[in-house]
């Protein structure tokens, strides 16, 4: 059914013209720690401001503590493959559709080794287009993640506008998947305490960053991610950036034929047993017993 409904709707997205800004393109992240979680350095905020908005956002009066994967199915996980998450920030842009026919084209050839990623959004760029194209990817078996609304660095925002900048795309995304919350990828990579404290969820970073908002070529964002994968690897690449898509394109088959399956950064999390818990950090998820 599946197959029945994506292939329409990235043909017609194909013919749709994106009216989008540039990519906002992230920083290299914290530096790498045995653990899956890490506590980068402390990053004080400068701002603050009262409490007198009209839209103040929702306080969450309690939060769990765990990500919850009960609703994540690892149906189409082959357990005796190793497992890498790929994740594209900045979406919806301009190759979204190509990244998704790329992984619609893989699927179809490849129906043991299914791939998907996470699909980091920001807020302000959902457009008319926007609906279909994630509910295609949604479909597809892709995770929507939540990049912020405005892509601001966060380390420069007081409590309410932190809680705004989340919650106006968990919003946006919840209109698509139906869920209220959403791993949470801080632009540039950039958290500080209060960032950690405020966050409903856990934050995702990376293990390998391809660079590819840089302008570097296919051959490069592949060697980035290929000559450096393990199991448990946390990918980012960026929407809006041809090389990415091309890359993607080697990379998938390559990568199952060094017995790798490409998948969410929950899926990743829930067939390797680690559990991730709101306002840590996480830039891998290794297999645990
Ligand atoms: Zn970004």
């Amino acid at each position: 059914m599946q197959k029945k409904i994506w292939k329409p709707c990235i043909i017609a997205l194909l013919s749709y013209s994106l009216l989008l800004c540039g990519c906002i393109s992230d920083k290299p992240p914290s530096p790498e720690s045995d653990s899956i979680a890490i506590e980068p350095p402390y990053l004080p905020s400068t701002e603050t401001s009262p409490l007198t908005s009209e839209t103040l956002p929702n306080i969450p009066v309690e939060q769990p503590q765990s990500w919850d994967v009960s609703d994540v199915s690892l149906s189409d996980v082959d357990p005796s493959r190793k497992l890498i998450s790929f994740t594209f920030d900045d979406a919806p842009s301009r190759t979204l559709e190509n990244i998704l026919a790329v992984f619609a084209t893989f699927n179809d050839e490849n129906p043991k080794c299914k791939a998907s990623a996470t699909i980091f959004a920001n807020g302000n760029r959902f457009d008319h287009t926007t609906p279909l194209l994630l509910s295609t990817a949604y479909s597809m078996g892709f995770e929507l993640g939540n990049h912020t609304y405005a892509h601001r660095d966060l380390t420069t925002l007081n409590e309410m506008e932190l809680l705004e900048e989340i919650q106006k795309t968990d919003r946006l995304l919840s209109n698509i998947d139906g869920k209220s919350q959403h791993l949470l990828r801080a632009p540039f990579g950039k958290t500080n305490e209060l960032v950690k404290n405020i966050a409903p969820v856990p934050l995702i970073d990376w293990t390998i960053d391809t660079l590819d908002w840089t302008g570097i070529s296919a051959d490069d964002i592949y060697h980035a991610v290929y000559d450096n994968r393990f199991s448990g690897a946390i990918v980012l690449m960026h929407d809006g950036y041809k090389n990415s898509v091309e890359a993607v394109k080697r990379l998938l088959p390559d990568l199952k034929e060094d017995g790798y399956q490409v998948v969410s950064v929950s899926m990743l999390a829930k067939a390797h047993n680690c559990v991730l818990e709101r306002g840590k950090i996480y830039i891998r998820a290794r297999k645990r017993a």
